[in-house]
C-alpha cells in the first residue's frame, strides 16, 4: 500500500511539473553548460592578479593577503623592483604568487585585505583538474596581459568563457576603506584594462562633493 501511496505522489509531482512547463511557467532547469545562468554581482570564483591601465602590476608582495587567508592557501614572496624597469609602483612586486584552489574556501578575504586591489575574484567557477598540481594557480594563471585577458587554464575547452574572468566580484565596492561613509555604494575600483575596463576610485575632490551632498541629504 505504502508503495502505491509514494507512485500516486510521484505521478502528482511529474503531473504538476507537466502542466507548469504547458503554462509556460518552467523549466526551471537550463542546459549548462551549453547556457550559464547569470551569477550574483558578489559571486565569488577563481582570482585574478590585476594591473594597472598602464600594465604595471598592482601586487607589490606586501603578503597581507596571506596572511588573512583563513585556509592558508596563498604564497606570496615580495622582491624589490628594478629600479630602472619597475613591475609595479611600489617598492616591491610579488614575484611569485600561488593560490592552492584545493584549499581556497572562497571567501574573499583575501581580496578585502589587499591594499591596492592586486587580487580580486571573479565569476568563472569551472576549475576541475584530473590532478593537483593544476589546482595550485601560480602568477602566470593569475596574472593578466597587458591588455587586461588573463590566462585560462583550458584554453582549448570550447566552453571556456572569457566573459566570466572579465567579471569582478562586487566585494570591494561595497566596503568602504577606512570606514568612510561617503564611500558606501561608489564604485571603489582603481583603473585596470580589458573588458572589465573598471573606473578608477574618485580622488579626494569628488568625495568631498559626495560628502557634502549627504549632509545635504540628511
Ligand atoms: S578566497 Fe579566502 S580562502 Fe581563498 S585565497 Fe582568498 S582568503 Fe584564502
Ligand atoms: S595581492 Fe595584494 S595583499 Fe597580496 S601580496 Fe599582492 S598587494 Fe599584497
Amino acid at each position: 500500500m505504502g508503495a502505491v501511496t509514494e507512485f500516486i505522489k510521484g505521478l502528482r509531482v511529474t503531473g504538476g511539473t507537466m502542466l507548469r512547463t504547458i503554462a509556460g511557467e518552467g523549466p526551471v532547469t537550463i542546459e549548462y553548460p551549453k547556457e550559464k545562468r547569470q551569477k550574483p554581482q558578489r559571486f565569488h570564483g577563481r582570482h585574478v592578479l590585476n594591473r594597472y591601465p598602464d600594465g604595471m602590476e598592482k601586487c607589490i608582495g606586501c603578503e597581507l593577503c596571506a596572511g588573512a587567508c583563513p585556509a592558508n592557501c596563498i604564497y606570496v614572496r615580495g622582491m624589490d623592483n628594478d629600479p630602472d624597469n619597475p613591475t609595479s609602483p611600489g617598492e616591491r612586486f610579488g614575484f611569485v604568487y600561488e593560490i592552492n584552489m584545493l584549499r581556497c574556501i572562497f571567501c574573499a578575504l583575501c581580496v578585502e585585505a589587499c591594499p591596492t586591489e592586486a587580487i580580486t575574484m571573479t565569476h568563472l567557477f569551472e576549475m576541475s583538474t584530473t590532478n593537483r598540481e593544476d589546482a595550485i594557480y601560480t602568477r602566470e594563471t593569475l596574472l593578466m596581459d597587458e591588455k587586461g585577458g588573463v590566462p585560462h587554464m583550458f584554453p582549448d575547452d570550447e566552453l571556456a568563457d572569457m566573459d566570466e574572468l572579465a567579471v569582478a566580484d562586487g566585494w570591494v565596492r561595497a566596503t568602504a576603506p577606512s570606514g568612510v561613509a561617503a564611500y558606501q555604494g561608489v564604485k571603489m575600483w582603481q583603473g585596470t584594462p580589458g573588458p572589465a575596463d573598471w573606473a578608477p576610485e574618485p580622488d579626494q575632490s569628488e568625495l568631498d562633493v559626495l560628502s557634502a551632498a549627504e549632509d545635504n541629504d540628511g
